[in-house]
Formats: structure tokens, C-alpha cells, sequence
């Protein structure tokens, strides 16, 4: 399989279509998940193309896992988590559902199980909050 630019993620690099910012530097990118499984659900993506890791250059992999633990880090103090679930699928057989790399960070407390994907889109001003307090919290 390869990397085609028409997915969604790739649009919203190109700033063809929105999203609710949370951090950007010049090889990645961070924003909310518009289907939020937990408050506060963040993705991140480094901004070179691949599908997934099974396709991705290892020196951006390299780059983007510190940049995953720093947007956890941040997480887990604005949403007041428990715990931090990182997620990250590879193909459809394995999860996927954007063909463009991505990491998930999903707030977690204790007892709660993960809600899973609804498909309802959260509301612009609920993503918009959650979005500042990320901000906030990367200081
Ligand atoms: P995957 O299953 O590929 O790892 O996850 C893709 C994620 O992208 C899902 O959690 C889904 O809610 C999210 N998503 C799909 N379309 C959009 C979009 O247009 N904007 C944002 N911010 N997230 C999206």
C-alpha cells in the first residue's frame, strides 16, 4: 500500500480543512481528535508522509515519540487523568482508519473503561476548550 495524499490528516496539513491546534514545530503536528474517546483525546502526527509505521522513514519515528510523551505529559495534567492509554494502528486489519501516521493520547482514570469510537463528532467549543487547556499545559 502507499501513502496517498488525499486522506484527511494530510488536508489538514496542508490547512485545507480545520482543526483545533494544540502544538506544531517543523516536522510535526498535534490536535484534537474530533471523536473524542476520552476528554482530551490528541493526535499526533509528524508532518513527513507515511501510512503507519510499517511504511515511515525510523528517523522520524525517532523524532515524533518524545513529542508523543510530551503531549501525554500534558494530558495527564489538564484533563487530571490517572493514567495515559497511547494508542497507534497499522492498516485497517489493525485498526486504522486515517492513512496518514498518526498517535493517539487518551486521558484515563481509574475504573473507567475507554468509550469506544461513536462516531458523533464533538462539539467545535468542547474540542476548542479542551484544546486550550492542552495549550496551557505545554506551557
Ligand atoms: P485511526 O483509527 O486511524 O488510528 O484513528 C483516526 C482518528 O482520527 C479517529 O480517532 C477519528 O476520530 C479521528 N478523525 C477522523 N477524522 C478526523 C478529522 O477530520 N479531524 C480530526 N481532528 N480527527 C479526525
Amino acid at each position: 500500500m502507499t501513502y496517498d495524499s488525499s486522506n484527511i490528516f494530510a488536508k489538514i496539513l496542508r490547512g485545507e480543512i480545520p482543526c483545533h491546534k494544540v502544538y506544531e514545530d517543523a516536522d510535526a503536528i498535534a490536535f484534537m481528535d474530533v471523536m473524542p474517546q476520552s476528554p482530551g483525546h490528541t493526535l499526533i502526527l509528524p508532518k513527513a508522509p507515511s501510512r503507519n509505521v510499517l511504511d515511515a522513514d525510523p528517523a522520524v519515528l525517532a523524532k515524533i515519540l518524545p513529542l508523543v510523551q510530551k503531549i501525554a505529559i500534558a494530558a495527564k495534567t489538564a484533563f487530571d487523568a490517572d493514567g495515559i492509554s497511547v494508542m497507534q494502528f497499522n492498516e485497517p486489519a489493525g485498526g486504522q482508519t486515517v492513512f496518514h501516521l498518526h498517535y493517539h493520547v487518551v486521558p484515563r482514570y481509574d475504573g473507567q473503561p475507554l468509550k469506544s469510537h461513536t462516531g458523533i463528532m464533538e462539539d467545535g467549543a468542547v474540542l476548542s476548550a479542551n484544546a486550550d487547556k492542552m495549550k496551557k499545559a505545554l506551557g
